[in-house]
């Protein structure tokens, strides 16, 4: 059973039943406070028990301290005294936390033969005494209101990681195989370019790293100036389809696609133009990610007219009907009532249909659009509440306008913090977090490991998403890519 994480977990437990044991081998020790490690820090060593009111003092405040900034806090005591445990849960329900109480129980033997072994056993009355007091905690434990009680007996067990363990090692995708076994599809989206002296280099290098581990394809932003909340303005990024081009000549089974690409920036013909030689160079593998745009400041840095958004909107709608007729075969006429060419006169033409995937979640219109106009939609919330409230909407607009909602898929943009264990997860949120706590920012970054981010991967997939375009906040380069290996397999 998982733990969730952030959370309050209260550990209970005789002497030697195995509290410590189990709490170092799932949570960094800045998120245990023991009383026993306080009873050294504030007495003589931990079995001080003259020390023992000025180490609870202490272990209250640090309780009362992270649990306020809704950081995980394992609080290793005996916890039998149900004043403390009562105390220590409702501060966890006044900051929202969820509250976790594991009981760790060892058979009375092993725990006596444990104690024994130690450097100040727990004089024979006292133990006898805690190990009743086990005996009859778990129905006081039902009472006290925990979310959840974890009963663990360590008794005939080496110690081990349990459920907040580390998820196992990157392992190789299939080759060819480009739906995770999560049931979605994942494409890497580049967003930042931290390529130094090497811009080509670093593109291949991770284009083969993508390829390598088995994403379906790669993403690359569309814009003229980094956006604020990827970088600074003056680090690089790249025109998409000049980079996707060289993209296009490494030789690999990835598509290849702009997310999201402003009907703004360029006429849809031109960008159907490029569209179409893009997928005539990767035998049919292209996407089109197209939007309404939405930055002013790169419009007017580069002297593009930015009109208000219903224009944009009514643009988007008008591009993609565009693109669409120039993509078709033949060199006709085409008038739909709303865009009309007197020739559609464009080749080569993509080898295979070119998916569109219309960026925004706009209800009203983007939606719509998507619906009547688009292979895909593309939402930037990994929200599952959100996500259910966006999917229906587009339904509904598939319904109203006679589109089969089959044809129109849903894919998210997804930007997690993802490290290989805890620790490390927690090393990049503290590092990326700038002003905000640390708690705000791994919530909304969904930190986790990649075993959790899986198991998010799979719920979106349930939501019916069918493409993840993931990114990380740090991803540097190549390894950073092998290193999400488990989400694509
Ligand atoms: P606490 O007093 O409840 O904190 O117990 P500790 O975690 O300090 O463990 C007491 C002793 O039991 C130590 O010598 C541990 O190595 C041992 N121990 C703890 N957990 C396990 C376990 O899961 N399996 C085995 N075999 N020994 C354990
Ligand atoms: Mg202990």
């Amino acid at each position: 059973m998982p733990i969730p994480d952030p959370a309050l977990v209260v550990l209970v437990g005789a002497s030697g039943s195995g509290k410590s044991t189990w709490a170092a081998a799932r949570y960094r020790p800045e998120e245990v406070v023991s009383s026993d490690a306080l009873r050294a820090v504030v007495g003589s060593g931990p079995a001080d028990l003259d020390a023992s009111d000025d180490a609870f003092a202490v272990l209250e405040a640090v309780v009362a301290a992270r649990i306020g900034r809704h950081l995980t806090t394992v609080v290793d005591t005996l916890g039998f005294d149900p004043g403390r445990r009562r105390s220590w849960l409702a501060a966890a329900r006044a900051s929202g936390v969820p509250a976790v109480a594991v009981l760790v129980t060892a058979p009375d033997a092993v725990c006596r033969s444990r104690n024994a072994l130690r450097d100040r056993p727990v004089p024979a009355k006292v133990l006898t005494q805690q190990l009743r007091q086990s005996a009859r905690v778990q129905a006081e434990l039902a009472d006290d209101g925990w979310d959840e009680v974890l009963v663990v007996d360590t008794g005939d067990t080496e110690p081990s990681a349990g459920p907040v363990a580390p998820p196992p090692g990157p392992a190789r995708a299939t080759p060819g195989e480009r739906t995770a076994s999560t049931g979605v599809e994942v494409v890497l989206q580049l967003s930042r370019f931290p390529w130094g002296e090497d811009p080509f280099g670093w593109l291949r290098a991770m284009a083969l790293a993508a390829d390598e581990v088995g994403f379906s394809g790669i993403a690359l932003m569309d814009h003229l100036v980094q956006v604020p909340q990827v970088g600074r303005a003056w680090d690089p990024i790249p025109e998409p389809w000049v980079a996707l081009g060289a993209l296009a000549g490494l030789g690999t089974g990835l598509r290849l696609g702009t997310l999201v690409t402003p009907v703004t920036f360029r006429p849809p013909g031109v960008t159907a133009k490029a569209a179409a030689t893009l997928s005539a160079l990767t035998g049919g593998r292209t996407f089109l990610g197209v939007g309404a745009g939405w930055w002013e400041r790169e419009h007017a840095a580069f002297g593009v007219p930015f009109p208000p958004a219903a224009e944009r909107l009514d643009d988007l709608d008008a591009a993609i009907r565009t693109m669409r007729a120039l993509w078709a075969a033949g060199t006709k006429p085409y008038d739909d009532g709303h865009v009309a060419l007197p020739e559609t006169t464009c080749y080569p033409r993509p080898t295979s249909p070119v998916t569109v995937v219309v960026g925004g979640g706009g209800e009203h219109r983007t939606l719509r659009i998507a619906a009547e106009l688009g292979d895909a939609c593309n939402l930037t919330t990994t929200d599952p509440e959100v996500l259910s409230h966006k999917v229906s909407v587009l339904r509904r607009h598939c319904a109203d306008l006679g589109r089969d909602e089959a044809e129109v898929a849903v894919t998210v943009l997804d930007v997690p913090v993802v490290g290989r264990d805890r620790d490390d997860v927690w090393a990049r949120v503290e590092r990326m977090r700038g002003r905000t706590s640390a708690a705000t920012y791994a919530a909304r970054s969904h930190a986790g490991t990649v075993g959790q981010h899986r198991e998010r991967h799979a719920a979106l997939a349930a939501l019916g998403v069918s493409t993840v375009f993931l990114t990380t906040p740090d991803l540097a380069g190549p390894e950073d890519v092998l290193a999400l290996a488990d989400l694509v397999r």
